[in-house]
């Protein structure tokens, strides 16, 4: 599908390229614009202006309506370990409450009690935890 000049998902690797993480043909992992009260918040999501990621991928897991490849996955819990290592466990939150939802994306959390969206956090379903150090 197209790009679509009105959607801030569309492009945002060229428009905002200190804050992306890593980027390859289809997907891109970047900070999220808002950090709502979070010391970080980022996001993953597809270059191409589509609601869900679909492709046949061997070794493709079901995060929602979307199929991701083992090996982004890998990538992204890679890129969570360095960016929130101030914290011991994030969240990937389904994309219920997502502002864009015409362009696959999820956002990746802390679980910041003081942050401005905890109980929105707390009401949304979580696709995924990832670890980033044991308690103590
Ligand atoms: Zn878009």
């Amino acid at each position: 599908m197209k790009n679509n000049k009105k959607c801030p998902l569309c492009n945002l690797t060229d428009r905002e390229k200190d804050n992306v993480y890593y980027e390859d043909d289809v997907f891109f992992i970047a900070r999220t614009k808002t950090l709502k009260g979070h010391k970080e918040r980022i996001m993953i999501g597809s270059k191409l202006h589509i609601d869900k990621i679909n492709a046949p991928y061997t070794n493709g897991i079901w995060w929602g309506n979307s199929i991701l490849p083992k090996n982004i996955i890998d990538t992204l819990e890679n890129i969570c370990k360095e960016v929130f290592s101030y914290t011991y466990k994030v969240v990937v939150m389904e994309g219920g409450y997502a502002s864009i939802p015409e362009h696959f994306h999820l956002v990746i959390t802390d679980l910041e009690p003081d942050s401005d969206d905890f109980y929105q956090i707390l009401g949304t379903r979580w696709l995924h935890v990832i670890d980033i150090k044991p308690w103590k």
